[in-house]
């Protein structure tokens, strides 16, 4: 029962993750194979977490193809605490302004929060559409002299995601990736850095990732503070402080998921290309008993936002949905209707059942 429910976890976050790294991190809280001793009592400077790290490291460069030229550091604050570093690190007079990209829900923070550091530009913004499309980025007018481009790679609320872009040479480009990344090959070397927290697609919460070119640190000016300056957690392998050990525990087994029984991104991508086409199958069979928010060109693999319409209608789906022991479905509080999280670890399995469920639904009560 607790199983099945954990199958059906369509949650934007916290989310779903692999039943193979649930099972092994129960074991794990009990007693680590390698040590005897429980994941949640283990030291951060002992030789297995310095290891477990390294490992963490290795398997994300794999993956992503990164090159050296990238620093990676495992930090905290999630990426609530990159939207006010970013800029404290990497804006500053030597640069125009640095550039956003208001897209959603999350760029809107991100770029709230980077103003209360610095001034910034918004370089486009989705309000006119209520957000429900995305510009192309290579087509927009950025001073070749600000500091960085940010944008939002997958609009978690919206259900709306850039995928493969052209974008800007100019400038160095900064995306949050916290809702898709890892859920396909990206080309890394396009970007002076990518963040991701892990609670969407790689973990638990507690760890963000940050990936920073190498080029980019040499911008950070003295004075910060020690724990809110890149070069702090890179020089210290994000080990500087006690980092969060069990979260960095389940990421790295979730690395080792991705590589071993998913087989690498590309594999994951086509996974997640059928899902998606699934679910949107299903709901553009609906024809206009279902809205879904992102305008066709720009729907999310990751979050499918909709509605049938009426907020009656759309509670009466959530407990429909809950009583086959599907969760997670309601849409986040700032649009209301549903969302289906499709991330990596949602099984293609699952999303037919909740097609069958949609379909049902639509059947006997719309
Ligand atoms: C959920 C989310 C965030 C918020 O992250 P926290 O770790 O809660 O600070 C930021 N960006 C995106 C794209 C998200 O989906």
């Amino acid at each position: 029962m607790t199983t099945r429910c954990n199958e059906l976890n369509f949650s934007g976050g916290p989310g779903a993750l692999p039943a193979s790294v649930l099972q092994q991190t129960q074991r794990a809280i009990e007693a680590l194979p390698e040590t005897g001793l429980s994941v949640l009592g283990m030291s951060h400077r002992s030789a297995w977490f310095i290891s477990l790290v390294e490992e963490a490291m290795e398997n994300l460069r794999g993956l992503l193809g990164l090159s050296d030229d990238y620093d990676i550091a495992f930090m905290q604050g999630g990426s609530s605490l990159q939207f006010a570093t970013i800029p404290m690190n990497f804006a500053g007079p030597a640069w125009a302004p640095p550039q956003y990209i208001s897209s959603g829900y999350w760029s809107r923070r991100a770029t709230a929060e980077a103003q209360r550091v610095h001034r910034c530009g918004v370089a486009w913004d989705g309000e006119a559409s209520r957000y429900s499309e995305l510009p192309d980025l290579a087509q927009l007018d950025i001073d070749p002299r600000a500091a960085y481009l940010h944008y939002v790679s997958n609009e978690t609320v919206e259900g709306l995601q850039f995928g493969e872009q052209r974008t800007p040479s100019s400038v160095p480009l900064i995306a949050d990736m916290s809702s898709d990344f890892l859920s396909a090959p990206v080309d890394t070397g396009r970007y002076s850095m990518i963040y991701a927290h892990a609670q969407k697609n790689l973990g638990p919460s507690g760890v963000t990732v940050a990936l920073v070119k190498r080029a980019l640190l040499e911008r950070i000016p003295k004075g910060l503070p020690a724990i809110l300056d890149y070069r702090t957690h890179i020089a210290h392998r994000s080990n500087y402080n006690t980092p969060p050990v069990f979260a960095i525990y389940v990421l790295t087994l979730v690395s080792r998921w991705l590589r071993d029984d998913i087989g690498g991104l590309l594999a994951m991508q086509k996974i997640n290309e059928r899902k998606s086409a699934m679910i949107y199958g299903t709901l553009d069979a609906l024809g206009d008993a279902v809205r879904i928010h992102a305008k066709a060109p720009w729907r999310s693999r990751m979050n499918v936002a909709f509605s049938f319409g009426a907020e009656s209608l759309d509670r009466a789906f959530v407990e429909f949905a809950r009583e086959r022991n599907m969760t997670g479905l309601e849409g986040h509080r700032s649009l209301g209707g549903m969302r289906a999280s499709l991330y990596n670890a949602v099984t293609e399995q699952a999303v037919a059942a909740l097609c069958e469920t949609i379909r049902e639904f639509a059947a006997t009560r719309l």
